[in-house]
């Protein structure tokens, strides 16, 4: 289906480009801009600082929305899932994950995900399609609104997080595009510090990455150090192992700025990957590549009926904790959230089931 062009993922420079074309002003493209992104609106209709001739004439060539939300489901911890769909069909999911000092939402880059970890729902999707960089702002825009109300002043900072359905950095071009437009002072401003990028380690889009020069800061997902293991959960480590995933992660680590954060992700599963022998070869992997500033984050696996797989108890994923530190590795225990919904990492599947509680109508 042929699409009109959706001009939420227009950068500013590409806004005034089209508004010449038009004929139109670059002030008009610019407050087209602080429409879409500063004020969250969501249809031309809604601007009423522009002449209402310019209204007609943009929604008959362009559109300001794409994605539609056909369920929304609300954790008793308070996490909510939005499932969307595309134009086309497809469906998007993002999570809002509030704290008390604290939003965050966590994004999709692409609708399924062509990489197959064991222990991740959102694999059994397989890849449907790249989002665009207008989607993937459509997501942040959604959420906020759905909390907030449209336009609504968000009161603590928003933090995004690429962690929701699709590796990041299959769909590169239009996530660095999407940050780049976000973090426009008249629009969304979630400047790069705010937002991390979670890979399953596509190590030649960590050198890439590591060249730009305002970047989010990054998460790796690296679950066992060693690579039979590996390769089992995360298959992509038979394309690059675990001692070149490393080098590109030193060669990373080598390029981090002040207030730069640098992590690898470690889902804990019970009596697979988190045994004490299984820590310590960890903090050995990271000596061994004299990785020193890098922190593990340790998630505690979500369970799900499809998956083998059970969660550490919580004993042990303590007891990991302790061992990397008494090996001078800084770890962290990320608190689950939102398993009751299916938004917990490694839970999106598009789920939608009649025991979720649902909150329809938005
Ligand atoms: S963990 Fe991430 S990269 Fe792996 S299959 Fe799931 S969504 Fe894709």
């Amino acid at each position: 289906m042929l699409q009109r062009p959706h001009l939420t993922g227009f950068s500013r420079a590409e806004l005034v480009a089209l508004f010449a074309e038009i004929g139109e002003p670059r002030y008009r493209a610019d407050q087209v801009f602080r429409g879409l992104h500063g004020r969250r609106s969501m249809a031309f209709d809604e601007m009423t600082d522009l002449p209402k001739s310019l209204r007609e004439k943009l929604n008959e060539l362009a559109s300001a929305s794409t994605l539609t939300v056909g369920s929304r489901y609300t954790s008793v911890d308070g996490t909510r899932r939005f499932l969307m769909k595309t134009h086309d069909g497809y469906p998007v999911e993002a999570v809002f994950i509030p704290t008390e000092s604290r939003d965050t939402i966590c994004f999709s880059s692409q609708s399924g995900c062509p990489l197959k970890c064991d222990f991740c729902l959102t694999a059994r999707l397989g890849l449907l399609r790249n989002l665009t960089a207008g989607e993937i702002i459509e997501q942040i825009i959604l959420v906020l609104n759905d909390v907030y109300g449209v336009g609504g002043e968000t009161p603590h900072g928003t933090n995004l997080v690429a962690m929701g359905e699709g590796e990041p950095f299959l769909n590169f071009e239009n996530l660095i595009k999407a940050l780049e437009i976000m973090s426009d002072e008249t629009g969304l401003f979630i400047v790069p510090g705010r937002v991390t990028v979670s890979t399953a380690g596509i190590v030649p889009k960590i050198y890439e990455f590591a060249e730009l020069d305002r970047r989010p800061n990054l998460a790796i997902s690296l679950s066992s150090a060693n690579d039979e293991l590996r390769d089992k959960l995360m298959p992509i480590n038979k394309r690059w192992p675990i001692h070149e995933l490393l080098s590109a992660a030193k060669a990373f680590e080598k390029t981090l700025k002040r207030g730069e954060r640098f992590t690898f992700e470690y889902v804990l599963l019970g009596g697979v990957n988190d045994s004490d022998k299984d820590a310590e070869d960890l903090a050995r992997l990271l000596r061994r590549h004299d990785l020193r500033k890098v922190k593990i984050n340790l998630i505690p696996h979500n369970p799900a009926e499809q998956l083998d797989y059970r969660p550490s108890s919580p004993e042990q994923v303590k007891r990991f904790k302790e061992i990397l530190e008494s090996l001078d590795v800084s770890a962290y225990i990320r608190t689950p959230r939102g398993r009751d919904i299916y938004a917990a990492c490694g839970q999106l599947a598009a789920k939608e089931e009649p025991n979720l509680v649902q909150i329809a109508g938005i």
